[in-house]
């Protein structure tokens, strides 16, 4: 007689349940920006968006984002999910925001940015009390880009809002209630595999199977941007025999062109950006900085040579034409095949019978 019970196959012993089942992903596009990091993820590929909506890796939390270019739902319906987490009615979220934050001590009887309508005054919410309702009881804040993390190009010198970063309006010593400083990725946009990787790693925290994200100082996940872009960068070699390209268009190093990738902390160049293909400097674009604190005003004008490469490109230009000749000296040498590869009728290759 067959038994009741049903078939468990053996290897689900490998399963287990994460420590948090379901998660929320509020995502605000409503700071100052423009959506480029909420459009650049949909290119990740390690993992997916799809591979984290569909659950590709087990043992995670199953995930419901909340991002207004990807939502299905629409206006009130879409701005539900934020009402219940800000009335504490949604303890499993996390909240990223994308764009600048703005100083609305300064907007007057208006606002720079909002979200939705409050149902009693029906007036716009603005961004910063969402910011200030939510980020109290999310389990994590991440800012999604380099205008989210420290403000960006809308920050810029000049700028009317006076807008600022995620850790100058909570405050570089906030922590999330999980215990978590704001997540910063930087890059403008994000690169989409970095994005992608962080809240995956967030994900395998939040499921009880990692430690504390490991951040840097300014709160960049440090696997990421610990390393500069001339650390990955295929250019390395030229800078170091000193052919540097005095043209756009030139396969050398284009740091007298403007690179500042000795100086900036980012790894699109070593990473590519989609599938490794693309990137800045390694494909003859220059680095501006998009992913450092110090970006934009510190950067420009983007196409004058970075001051410290005067100094630098002159100090290599002594030894880099030497080290030049020696190895193309080398290199001669190398694309000869040794003497004993021939045809004659005798053996030169220095084989003794034993
Ligand atoms: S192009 Fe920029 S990042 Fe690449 S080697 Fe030159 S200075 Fe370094
Ligand atoms: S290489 Fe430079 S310009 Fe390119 S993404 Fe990184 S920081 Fe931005």
């Amino acid at each position: 007689m067959m038994s009741a019970t049903p078939e468990v196959p053996y290897g689900r012993k490998t399963q287990r349940a994460p420590d948090l089942k379901e998660v929320h992903i509020l995502w605000m596009t409503a700071g100052l920006g423009c959506d480029g990091d909420s459009v650049s993820i949909t290119a990740a590929t390690q993992p997916s968006i799809e591979d984290v909506i569909l659950g590709a890796i087990p043992g995670l939390p199953k995930v419901h984002l909340h991002n207004p270019v990807l939502a299905y739902e629409n206006g009130d319906e879409f701005q539900a999910i934020f009402h219940q987490a800000a009335n504490g009615k949604l303890d499993n979220f996390v909240l990223v925001v994308e764009g600048s934050i703005p100083n609305e001590n300064i907007s007057g009887e208006g606002y720079w940015a909002a979200q939705g309508e409050d149902p009693v005054t029906k007036q716009p919410i603005k961004t910063t009390e969402w910011i200030d309702r939510l980020a109290p009881k999310a389990l994590a804040v991440v800012g999604a880009g380099t205008c989210a993390t420290y403000g960006g190009i809308h920050a810029m010198q000049g700028n009317p809002t006076g807008c600022m970063g995620l850790n100058d309006y909570l405050g570089w010593e906030w922590k999330s209630r999980a215990g978590l400083p704001v997540v910063n990725v930087p890059g403008c946009p994000v690169q989409p595999d970095n994005f992608m990787e962080t809240l995956l790693y967030l994900l395998y925290q939040l499921a009880g199977l990692a430690p504390m994200i490991p951040l840097d100082e300014v709160g960049r996940p440090k696997w990421l941007f610990t390393r500069t872009v001339h650390d990955g960068c295929d250019r390395g070699s030229s800078y170091e025999q000193a052919i540097f390209a005095d043209e756009y268009g030139s396969p050398n190093c284009i740091v007298k062109l403007g690179c500042w990738g000795p100086v900036v902390q980012c790894n699109v160049p070593k990473r590519g950006w989609m599938a490794g293909i693309g990137g800045c400097p390694n494909v003859g674009g220059i680095c501006i900085g998009c992913t450092m604190p110090g970006f934009p005003d510190k950067f420009m004008p983007f196409m004058d040579e970075p001051p410290g490469a005067l100094i630098s490109t002159k100090a290599v230009q002594i030894h880099g034409s030497w080290i030049r000749k020696l190895r193309g000296f080398t290199n001669s040498t190398l694309n000869k095949e040794p003497k004993w590869r021939h045809n004659r009728d005798e053996l030169t290759t220095g084989y003794h019978q034993p």
